[in-house]
């Protein structure tokens, strides 16, 4: 759970589509002490009055924060900010004030008008810009402004307040089912949405990783930060492909995807037409195994399989280990309630390549992939 006390200043007209959305977010993200000040040009947006009542707590104009405020933000955001507040910033030598405190950090997500120049001054290294990524804010007759999204912003708050354990790793992920295409309008998938993946991926990024996130047509947003980089695909035999592309660079691959055991032997390119006959056949082939392929390789990364089983669900887990090389696999019984598809929490047990077990409680998907990032990190310490 993310906690810490965050100074966020808004700045201009883009505060009316941008702030609501991140303060939103923010509380759902973590238990964090909002001061939120609004400097003049925001508050013709955004009064202070709804400012207030978004954050949960008095906001300020930006005239009145006190060196107390300041002082006691373990982050300060500027989001959104224009070009022209930033210049100003600089010009009256606020930059001392922003960055007086080496444990604070100071985020900033600078926004324009899409029309506008995009030359901003020049920011003091302490300062980090959010980039935005391609992230453009409507705002009605205003135009439009590109700035950083609020869970962009959300993201890098929550990578400034997490220890960077994973510095200098690069983990690949799979997330998401496998479609397998049968004609222009059939395919065969299951249920997984890629949540859980997803949260593997945002809390690896907050933790310091590159991330590699190679997932399927997701029904649960792709996860956004500057260090993941998404590939999306849609087979069994893409997903192979993009994995096998990518290994070479992975310290620790962690293979989730639900991926199809099964594709049709041929697709017609034709939509296949209903008979007269009561039933109907679909010739299947086996797709690749990529986890088993990746465990066969030479040179391979500290290597994670899941298994969602609904029997046996050790001795099935642990022959799945084996077979397919891992060192550690995570397990769910998806028949058990609050664990597998399209539910936000899961209970896992994992299993580790020298026998040892442990039983993780009925956590939310993204406790979860802390927990199994935590074992993953106490692993490979161990065998350095
Ligand atoms: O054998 P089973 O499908 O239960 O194994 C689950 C694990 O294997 C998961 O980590 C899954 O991502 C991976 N897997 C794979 N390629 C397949 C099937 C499963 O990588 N074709």
């Amino acid at each position: 759970m993310l906690t810490g006390r965050i100074l966020l200043i808004v700045d201009g007209p883009a505060a009316l589509a941008h702030t609501p959305a991140l303060l939103a977010g923010l509380r759902s993200a973590g238990r964090f002490r909002v001061t939120a000040a609004a400097t003049r040009s925001a508050e013709m947006f955004l009064p202070l009055m709804a400012l207030s009542a978004l954050a949960g707590a008095p906001a300020k104009a930006y005239s009145e924060l006190t060196d107390d405020d300041w002082r006691q933000a373990d982050v300060v955001l500027l989001a959104p900010v224009s070009g022209h507040f930033l210049t100003e910033l600089a010009a009256g030598g606020a930059w001392a004030r922003l960055t007086d405190n080496g444990r604070r950090r100071v985020l900033a997500a600078p926004a324009r008008l899409e029309a506008e120049d995009a030359a901003v001054a020049p920011l003091p290294d302490a300062v980090e810009v959010i980039p935005s990524a391609g992230s453009i804010l409507a705002l009605g007759a205003m135009g439009a402004v590109a700035t950083a999204a609020p869970e962009a912003c959300i993201e890098a708050i929550g990578t400034a307040l997490t220890p960077p354990d994973f510095a200098g790793q690069t983990v690949l992920l799979t997330a998401g089912p496998t479609v397998e295409d049968a004609d222009p309008a059939r395919f065969i998938s299951n249920r997984s949405t890629g949540r859980m993946g997803a949260a593997l991926a945002k809390i690896a990024a907050r933790r310091g990783a590159r991330v590699i996130f190679v997932h399927g047509p997701m029904s649960w947003p792709v996860p956004q930060a500057p260090a993941i980089r998404a590939i999306a695909v849609r087979s069994a035999e893409e997903m192979c492909n993009a994995v096998l592309a990518e290994i070479p660079h992975a310290s620790v691959a962690i293979l989730c995807a639900a991926v199809a055991d099964y594709t049709p032997v041929a697709y017609s390119r034709e939509k296949i037409k209903k008979g007269t006959a009561a039933t109907f056949s679909l010739q299947l082939k086996r797709t690749p195994d990529i986890l088993a392929t990746v465990g066969a390789l030479d040179q391979k990364p500290f290597l994670v399989g899941f298994a969602a089983e609904t029997q046996d669900l050790t001795a099935n887990a642990a022959a799945k280990l084996r077979q397919k090389h891992c060192d550690m696999l995570c397990a769910n019984d998806i028949t058990e309630p609050g664990c597998g598809f399209a539910v936000p929490t899961n209970r896992l047990t994992v299993l580790f390549a020298d026998g040892r077990r442990e039983d993780l409680p009925l956590l939310a998907k993204e406790e979860v992939a802390a927990k199994v990032l935590d074992l993953v990190r106490r692993e490979m310490n161990s065998s350095q």
